[in-house]
């Protein structure tokens, strides 16, 4: 399928400023990966400005090929033991308030990588412990007691994304399960009730309006707090093709159902990312 054209409203800033100098130098500096970079994020211009990055742990290689991931897929690297010091030190020069944790998918580990997300956890807490924590877990399918091993060290959010409709997992997401990825938010509300759970879903892979609405309604049923809604982008033409996309009135209107349906913090806009103003956005987190 031909590319569609960008619309005016899908605009990505370009930005090279100092600050954005200094995250880069600092992410390199400690040797961490980040999902800006190896997703090919668009908006890393304007949130590495922000000093705000999403760290990206357990390596950059995926036992999963997600078809709108720009994350290389293989034989992953061994768990590097002292990465938890080293994000806890880079949290610590960029003065972060929230920081956000995510992985590739570790299929190959017997826990996912659950153990090591707790190990980082940790480590940012006694470094600083006024910082915000979300993690952004994958979906620790067949990886029994994942989500209690991160639980118990209570994250402030805990984020895993559903990514898009249940129809069209088996070519977009096909590693995963629609259920599964339900039963892990499920799960990590009813382990701590008081930590917010959130989601998040790209829009343009095909979906229709009543399939979206349908996933926010198993959220809701899942006890999710919060939700993230954006456009689907093709990081390259290998990826899976746009195949519409949403108008800005269209997002604004997904906003005011999910705020009917009950979520207590929702993002939705072409350029929100799962990560995206995700300390600014979520207003409840400032109260912490
Ligand atoms: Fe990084 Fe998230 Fe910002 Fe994208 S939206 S640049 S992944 S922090
Ligand atoms: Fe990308 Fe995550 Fe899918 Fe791996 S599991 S390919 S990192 S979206």
């Amino acid at each position: 399928m031909n590319s569609l054209p960008k619309p005016e409203w899908i605009k990505v800033k370009i930005n090279q400023s100092s600050a954005f100098k200094e995250t880069d130098a600092l992410v390199k500096k400690y040797q961490l990966n980040t999902v800006c970079t190896e997703a090919a994020c668009p908006n890393i211009g304007e949130c590495w400005t922000k000093r705000h990055a999403t760290v990206m742990i357990l390596g950059n290689i995926c036992t999963r090929a997600c078809a709108f991931c720009n994350v290389a897929t293989g034989r992953p690297s061994p768990i590097d033991p002292n990465e938890p010091a080293r994000i806890a030190l880079m949290v610590q020069k960029l003065n972060l308030r929230h920081v956000v944790i995510t992985s590739v998918d570790r299929d190959d580990l017997k826990d996912g990588g659950a153990q090591h997300f707790a190990h980082v956890i940790t480590e940012i807490r006694k470094t600083l412990p006024s910082t915000t924590i979300e993690v952004l877990t994958p979906d620790f399918l067949r990886k029994e007691g994942a989500v209690l091993t991160i639980s118990k060290v209570k994250p402030d959010v805990f984020n895993h994304n559903m990514e898009t409709v249940p129809r069209l997992y088996p070519s977009i997401r096909p590693g995963a399960r629609y259920f599964q990825s339900l039963r892990i938010l499920y799960e990590a509300k009813q382990l701590q009730p008081d930590v917010f759970t959130k989601s998040g879903m790209m829009l343009g892979l095909g979906e229709s309006k009543e399939e979206v609405v349908q996933v926010m309604d198993d959220l809701r049923c899942a006890q999710v707090d919060f939700l993230t809604l954006g456009q689907y982008l093709r990081p390259t033409p290998k990826h899976a093709a746009v195949q519409h996309y949403v108008t800005p009135n269209e997002f604004e209107e997904y906003y005011h159902i999910a705020k009917a349906k009950g979520f207590l913090q929702i993002s939705s806009s072409p350029m929100t990312r799962s990560s995206y103003h995700a300390d600014t956005d979520f207003e409840v987190l400032k109260n912490k």
